[in-house]
């Protein structure tokens, strides 16, 4: 490991264009003009750990977690390291150890053990203030194993966003079909909210967790969730789990709302993807729902959409007729059991039902402006019977879809 040789003593003077993996020349750069970093601490408790990085002035960063062994591994660009002695040695809480160092010219970083899993809860940077230096601020909270592995998938693929899916590796040792269930929202993107303050993130969450159970009680089919746990999953992202995940269904898991002054409206709506949208609410609701990241603060122009460009129409024809034949069967079944909507199946412009090859529907459970269905939404009765219903769609659409396709192109 390149980091691991590099020490403290290494950043003393110059360190611009060291050059480490192909010994490239070195430019002559002053280390001063590039930022400082004079202290380290850490805080907390193996619940919740802080790292702190004194810097000499602001600085960008890039954060990622690695598994076996657990790490956190911060990405800025070229610092000069004058911590103390010893720095990074000694761990507190979730913190093992740390060490820092180039990893190319412009380039700096620092990686994190960790005695066991973490999430970043936070991760920032403060400008100087009140004769306080500029400060990295690093919050870890613990987790288990399954959800930080699960943020490292996201991750990888957001890192190697134009690699193609590879949908026989990902599958093999379960031909069963999987289903990727998809909860809207998520940390910093509350969502939509109800009138005391219930949470669409919070809802859904707890929803898809109910519908898992239910589809994977049969023992038919797979399901993953793009997130288990209150944390922001970017939309392209989202998309990009389903396919290389190789899944068969796509299911994003809403609730609306409507402003007071549009009147009410009640019931599930089932959504797939279209470039018209099918009335201007289906349009503005698509919008509403397409804001997740910017809400989050993420970087667009950082989120590779491998989906971009491709030509609906053409590609996704099949793709569409599934969806929309999977979005019928689920109507077909959610009536028993739940309110619909007066129009319960349209189409718009949804960025999370971009995968051309991935049949996938956003379902919108019901309006938390609503009164009845907010308080549906609430009762575990309610959401037991919806997620039962929609299992069954699920059956009879994988029932009649695979039957067809292994008699047809497969
Ligand atoms: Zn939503």
């Amino acid at each position: 490991m390149v980091i691991q040789a590099m020490r403290l003593a290494f950043f003393g003077a110059l360190i611009a264009g060291i050059g480490l993996a192909a010994g490239a020349p070195a430019t002559p750069v002053s280390a001063d003009s590039f930022p400082i970093a004079t202290d380290a601490r850490l805080g907390g408790d193996e619940t919740q750990t802080r790292f702190v990085l004194d810097l000499s002035r602001r600085i960008d960063l890039h954060l990622f977690t690695l598994a076996d062994p657990y790490r956190v591994v911060i990405d800025v660009p070229q610092v000069t390291f004058r911590l103390p002695p010893k720095a990074g040695e000694n761990g507190r809480g979730l913190i093992k150890a740390f060490r820092f160092g180039l990893v190319m010219p412009g380039g700096s970083r620092m990686v994190i053990d960790l005695v066991k899993p973490a999430r970043i809860d936070k991760a920032f940077v403060v400008d100087a203030a009140d004769g306080a230096p500029a400060r990295l601020v690093l919050d870890l909270v613990a987790t288990d194993r399954e959800s930080f592995l699960r943020k490292i998938a996201l991750d990888q693929r957001f890192a190697r966003a134009q690699a193609p899916p590879s949908r026989e590796q990902q599958s093999s040792g379960d031909a069963r079909p999987l289903i990727v269930l998809d909860p809207g929202h998520g940390g910093i993107d509350t969502g939509t909210k109800g009138p005391n303050g219930q949470m669409e993130k919070d809802i859904v969450l707890d929803f898809s967790k109910r519908l898992q159970e239910k589809i994977e009680t049969a023992g038919k089919y797979r399901v993953l969730l793009t997130r288990t746990d209150d944390t922001f999953v970017p939309l392209a992202e989202r998309v990009r789990f389903a396919r290389e995940a190789g899944a068969a269904l796509f299911m994003s898991i809403h609730a609306d709302s409507l402003p007071r002054r549009e009147g009410d409206a009640q019931g599930a709506t089932v959504y797939t993807l279209s470039e018209t949208a099918t009335d201007p609410a289906a349009a503005r609701l698509a919008e509403q729902e397409n804001r997740a990241d910017v809400i989050a603060g993420v970087d667009l122009k950082e989120q590779p959409d491998d989906v971009a460009g491709i030509l609906i129409d053409l590609a996704q024809r099949e793709t569409k007729t599934f969806s929309i034949e999977f979005a019928n069967k689920l109507v077909g079944t959610m009536k028993e059991t739940t309110r619909l909507h007066k129009e319960p199946i349209k189409s718009a412009g949804f960025r999370v039902l971009r995968a051309p090859d991935v049949p996938s529907v956003l379902v919108e459970l019901g309006y938390v402006s609503n009164k009845e269905d907010l308080q549906s939404l609430s009762s575990d009765s309610w959401r037991d019977h919806a997620a039962n219903s929609m299992a069954s769609a699920i059956d009879g659409y994988f029932s009649a879809h695979l039957a067809r396709a292994r008699a047809g192109a497969n």
